[in-house]
């Protein structure tokens, strides 16, 4: 049996761009039918130039490329309402819900000594990075439990296994998404629902530097943009970056029915940096 999705369906947050996009794009070639979320404006209401609309529309239009039937909508997962209403919108329209991709997240604030985090910024990052886990999982988790099926796959970060300096918030949040997946891998498992974590280490951006995750973390430690890469590469056991595809190949495994025998799982897709 090879990693097949055919005939699933997945319901994937923050599927504008980059692990997002490539794990959506990845899941569609395998067969699967798509609900792809994000947010359409930024953390202060304002229209968000790059997790748009736009944006996600292209993600969709990539999986339409496969012959997947591919629907989109505007989720902060901060929201459970907007959640709900999504999973709600999906689960009537392919009569399903196979996989779940937690993979929205962001990086911010970095740069910043634990004590120097302000509490709405630590709120923040625990509402987007850990919360907006939970709050997907609340929603579709219970109809993959009554399905008695399901993957879910938590996309952690190798800071959910190790420290970072200057990243207390970040660190916690992806650490408490590890303890997350093994809790709920858990309660689901005489369902036969599968919760697996997933910890990518630094990923190579999507083309535009302005608002990707890895630039924008060198940029609050004050790396310029022609050298963030490299400073992360140096840190590489393999010399190079994490593919977003290399991420996306784990994530169909994982969603498959190949990886029926894991649960509770914590899966690095790191070149080797937490091996050292
Ligand atoms: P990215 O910034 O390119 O993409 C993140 C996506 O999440 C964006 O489309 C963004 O709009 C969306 N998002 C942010 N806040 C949201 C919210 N409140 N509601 C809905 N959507 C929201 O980052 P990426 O590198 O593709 O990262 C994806 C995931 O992988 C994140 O969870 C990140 O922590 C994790 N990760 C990334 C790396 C890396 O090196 N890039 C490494 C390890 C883990």
């Amino acid at each position: 049996m090879s990693a097949d999705l055919a005939g699933k369906t997945a319901f994937v947050t923050g599927a504008a761009r980059g692990i997002g996009r490539a794990c959506a794009v990845e899941f569609a070639a395998a067969g699967a039918d798509l609900m792809l979320v994000d947010i359409t404006r930024n953390l202060a209401g304002v229209p968000y130039p790059l997790g748009s609309q736009s944006q996600l529309d292209y993600t969709a239009e990539l999986c339409r490329e496969h012959g997947a039937t591919v629907l989109t909508q505007a989720v902060d997962v901060r929201e459970l309402a907007e959640i709900t209403a999504a999973v709600q919108v999906a689960h009537e329209r392919f009569g399903r819900l196979d996989v779940l991709l937690n993979n929205a997240g962001i990086a911010a604030p970095s740069g910043k000594v634990a004590h120097d985090i302000t509490e709405s910024e630590w709120r923040l990052m625990i509402d987007v990075d850990l919360s907006g886990a939970w709050r997907t999982i609340a929603t579709a988790g219970r109809i993959m439990v009554t399905q008695r099926s399901g993957s879910i796959i938590n996309v952690a970060s190798t800071a959910g296994l190790v420290g970072y300096r200057h990243f207390a918030g970040y660190v916690a949040a992806k650490h408490g998404l590890v303890g997350l997946t093994k809790a709920v891998a858990l309660d689901y498992a005489p369902s036969g629902v599968r919760v697996n974590a997933l910890c990518p280490g630094s990923v190579r951006d999507s083309s535009e530097y302005e608002g990707r995750m890895l630039a924008e973390i060198a940029r609050s430690l004050g790396v310029g943009v022609d050298e963030h890469e490299s400073v992360f590469v140096q840190a590489q056991p393999t010399n190079k970056l994490v593919e977003p595809g290399e991420v996306a190949a784990a994530a169909r495994w994982l969603a498959s029915d190949d990886a029926r025998g894991v649960t509770g799982a914590v899966v690095t897709v790191d070149g080797g940096f937490t091996a050292r």
